[in-house]
């Protein structure tokens, strides 16, 4: 690239750039409209981060877990690559609990948080002219990683009139030979839905006529209020491998602690006969681990009764889901077509045709922001355009004071 005269052979990657999109990215675009003279608090309906709220903060069992970990002296070193037995042993254990077999440490890989589990996976399955299959609404990261890894992506739909399910006629017809795995989340960022032991089976089956693999992204597992019961992809993994992700993330409400896993939920062993897991072991010697005194506090934070303060966080995201969902279908510019079972987070379509000069659902986002201090996810950022998603892990009185100003904002907006 010639400028001014002189030659540099530096050039950031444009074309990955323009399509760069994170949840983060996208809220700082809208949150630059709040009116910094309107006197109200900022409402944030965009990010899935309730640690912070009295209600979602963290058990002190949790919390002294970790303390014990750094008191104990023994978690100052570097950890190994592939993370600490201890902690693998235990995520193994408290995993087998509701598998129909037993996982090992060995198919157990401590991660950076979920985040990084996606950029291990998505690293390994990169190779020219390889595509994934990833879901029409997602949580964007799956998407973002693998433009960034030049793995193509191909996307299926997922059907709201009935309750997200993933459409399994358009993956089938969207694979060939060169796909080489389908990603879903269960229960589901963005749309708060669970999926029921028979949609999983017809996955699994279908990711077995295809020969491809599952990877099922479990960052919410067991965060369910609804009439469904949670069931793990990995349930199925003798019909197609599933590799599982998760994270202490959002159950145990520390996504600060940056501690999330991979495991291979797969007992016939494919996913290992084919290479994945070396690629896996191999990709993991060249990233950070997560801290090791996290990983020494991994046993104990599993092994505490933990059970009384995820049932609380579970009463107040279906306490909050009964009231964004009433809430929200009483507004005639939203319709929630599906009540939220599960996750903290619910897709809600914007009825763009009862409103006066809003465009679409970033103009809306936008505008919300500046008039109403309430910051909403645009759904284009999760890949469905004049949509929005809502996340409800808040206080629930700021969720009433959030609907209210989105009933004036619609009242000063609507078009008859
Ligand atoms: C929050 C989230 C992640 C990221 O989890 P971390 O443990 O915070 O890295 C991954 N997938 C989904 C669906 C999420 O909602």
């Amino acid at each position: 690239m010639e400028m001014n005269g002189e030659r540099w052979n530096i050039e950031g990657k444009e074309e990955m750039n323009k399509s760069s999109v994170t949840v983060r990215g996208s809220l700082n675009q809208i949150s630059r409209y709040l009116n910094s003279e309107d006197d109200r608090p900022v409402i944030g309906f965009g990010h899935a981060d309730p640690s912070g709220f009295p209600s979602f903060r963290t058990s002190s069992a949790i919390v002294e877990a970790l303390v014990d970990a750094v008191r104990s002296w023994k978690f100052n070193s570097y950890p190994s690559a592939q993370g600490l037995l201890p902690a693998r042993r235990a995520l193994a254990e408290y995993y087998s609990k509701s598998l129909p077999y037993q996982l090992s440490s060995d198919e157990v890989f401590v991660t950076a948080g979920c985040l990084q589990a996606i950029e291990i996976i998505i690293s390994v399955l990169t190779r020219p002219g390889a595509n994934i299959l990833i879901p029409r609404p997602a949580f964007p990261h799956y998407e973002t990683r693998a433009i960034f890894g030049g793995l193509e992506v191909r996307n299926f739909n997922l059907i709201p009139q009935n309750n997200w399910e993933v459409d399994l006629e358009a993956v089938q017809a969207l694979a060939d030979n060169n796909t080489v795995a389908i990603v879903i989340i269960n229960p589901n960022n963005p749309c708060g839905s669970v999926y029921t032991s028979q949609h999983l089976k017809e996955i699994a089956e279908t990711a077995r006529k295809l020969g491809i693999f599952v990877i099922s992204d479990e960052v919410y597992a067991h965060m369910v209020f609804g009439k469904k019961p949670f069931v793990p992809m990995g349930e199925f993994g003798s019909i197609a491998p599933v590799l599982t992700l998760g994270s202490l993330s959002k159950k145990w409400s520390v996504p600060g602690w940056r501690l999330g896993w991979i495991l291979t939920t797969d007992p016939n062993g494919i996913l290992k006969k084919h290479g994945i897991l070396e690629s896996i072991e191999n990709y993991k010697e060249i990233i950070p681990p997560p801290a090791t005194c996290i990983q020494g506090a991994v046993p104990q934070i599993l092994a505490k009764n933990s059970d009384e303060f995820v049932s609380g966080l579970l009463d107040s995201l279906k306490t909050n889901a009964d009231i964004l969902y009433e809430k929200i279908n009483e507004i005639p510019c939203f319709t929630c077509p599906n009540k939220p079972e599960g996750s903290m987070l619910a897709m809600v379509k914007l009825n763009l045709e009862q409103l006066k000069g809003i465009g679409d659902d970033v103009e809306f986002c936008s505008k919300v922001a500046r008039e109403e201090s309430v910051v909403i996810l645009p759904g284009i950022a999760v890949g469905l355009k004049n949509w929005l998603r809502f996340s409800f892990g808040m206080e629930r009185c700021a969720i009433e004071d959030g609907m209210a100003r989105l009933e004036s904002f619609y009242q000063r907006h609507k078009l008859h």
